[in-house]
Order: structure tokens, then C-alpha cells, then sequence
């Protein structure tokens, strides 16, 4: 299994060096974030030992959980926070998380402003955008997003960067082109997007951070 970690990694790696390439960017101006919700240590320690160091997770109790005592072990350790955050989650997402990706609401704006302002700790945040506008999905309708950027601004969060999840089971470059021009129309620099499926694509449309889970630690149970 320690084996298998480390070369899946190394695959990653190197497919993102190359579709970086195609694109004449940078490889290390996309930071691979590895979505380790669902699975324990023992599955996170062979990326740990293979030197990744940031990590993503969606449920707040579930990385309080797993995340103190590994990040004991390694202190360098950079936690992101992804998708869905209720809002009286906050305290605690801001206390152990490196960033957020999910603010996509004002009360969530307000909330995490607020704990901001208790703890003094400031992750990086991200407004997460329903590029497909579909009904089921999380994130700022597009309509609403010159709305939702100028409360953030106005509340102090520190906003680094858009993020989506297009639509499933259509090609997904539009969607990213789209998130790509509301970044610079906003002037935004970071970029949040592309998953197991479809992170190539993602970096060569100008993806800053993608979030790959299934690619490097095999199916959720
Ligand atoms: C689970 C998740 C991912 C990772 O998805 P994979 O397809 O397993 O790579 C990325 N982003 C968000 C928001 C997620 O919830």
C-alpha cells in the first residue's frame, strides 16, 4: 500500500507538470490538494511519508478528528477545508482549517468574519460559484456574485480566489473558462478547480488548486 501511494502521487504530479507545460505555465503555481475525507491515518501517513503536505477534507468533526494528532507529527501540514460549511461550523473551521473554499452565502460571510474577529486565525478564502446555476448545488448563483464579493470585501475576509464544481457529466472546460473570467473580472488570482476527473483539463484553463481524492486514494466506501 506504501508503495502504491507514492507512485500514485508521483503520476499526479506528473500529469500536472505536463498539462502545466501544454499551457506554459508554471507547475508549481498549481498546488495539489490531496481530498483525504473518508479515509483514516493509515491511508493518509503514505502520502504524508511521500512528502504531500496539503490536504482536503469536507466534514469539520470528522478532520477534527483526524487531523490534531497527525499534524503533531507534521507540523507543516496545510489544511483545506472543501466543500459545504454550515454556518455554526464556523468557529471551528476557522480554528483548524488553512483555507475554505465553500464561502458561497452571506450568512456564511458573517459567520466567518465573526470567528475571524475571536480566534485572530485568517484562512485564505475562496467563494465557491454554481457555474452550471443547477438547483441541487452548492455555491453563489453567478447573478449574485458581484453581490456576494463586495459583502466579503466589506466584512474583511481575506479573499483569495474563486471555486466550482462543474456540472457532472458534460465537458467541463466552459465551466472552468467561465470561473476563470469572473476571477479576473473581480480581480482574483486563485483558482479552485478541476478534480479527479477532470484536474488536466482544469490546470491548463488556469486552475491555482485542484482538489484530487479519488485518483490518489483509490473509490470511497
Ligand atoms: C470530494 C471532493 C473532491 C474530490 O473529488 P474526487 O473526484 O474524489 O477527486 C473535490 N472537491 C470537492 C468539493 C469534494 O467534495
Amino acid at each position: 500500500m506504501n508503495g502504491a501511494a507514492e507512485e500514485r502521487l508521483s503520476e499526479i504530479r506528473s500529469r500536472i507538470d505536463k498539462a502545466a507545460e501544454l499551457a506554459r505555465r508554471k507547475a508549481v503555481d498549481v498546488t495539489l490538494i490531496a481530498i483525504s475525507k473518508t479515509h483514516d491515518a493509515q491511508a493518509i501517513r503514505p502520502l504524508l511519508a511521500s512528502g504531500q503536505r496539503v490536504f482536503g477534507e469536507n466534514r469539520v468533526q470528522e478532520a477534527e478528528a483526524k487531523w490534531p494528532a497527525l499534524q503533531r507529527e507534521f507540523p507543516d501540514v496545510v489544511l483545506h477545508h472543501v466543500g459545504q460549511l454550515q454556518s455554526n461550523k464556523a468557529d471551528e473551521a476557522v480554528a483548524l482549517f488553512d483555507a475554505i473554499h465553500g464561502v458561497d452565502r452571506p450568512s456564511l460571510v458573517t459567520a466567518l468574519a465573526k470567528a475571524m474577529e475571536k480566534t485572530g486565525r485568517r484562512p485564505d478564502c475562496f467563494l465557491q460559484v454554481n457555474v452550471g446555476d443547477e438547483p441541487q448545488k452548492g455555491g453563489c448563483p453567478v447573478a449574485e456574485l458581484p453581490t456576494l464579493i463586495e459583502g466579503a470585501r466589506e466584512a474583511g475576509l481575506p479573499i483569495i480566489g474563486l471555486m466550482c464544481v462543474p456540472p457532472a457529466d458534460v465537458e467541463p472546460a466552459p465551466y472552468f473558462a467561465l470561473l476563470a473570467k469572473l476571477a479576473r473580472r473581480h480581480g482574483l488570482g486563485a483558482l479552485s478547480m478541476g478534480m479527479s476527473g477532470d484536474f488536466e483539463t482544469a490546470v491548463t484553463i488556469g486552475a491555482t488548486h485542484v482538489r484530487v481524492g479519488t485518483a490518489l486514494f483509490g473509490e470511497r466506501a
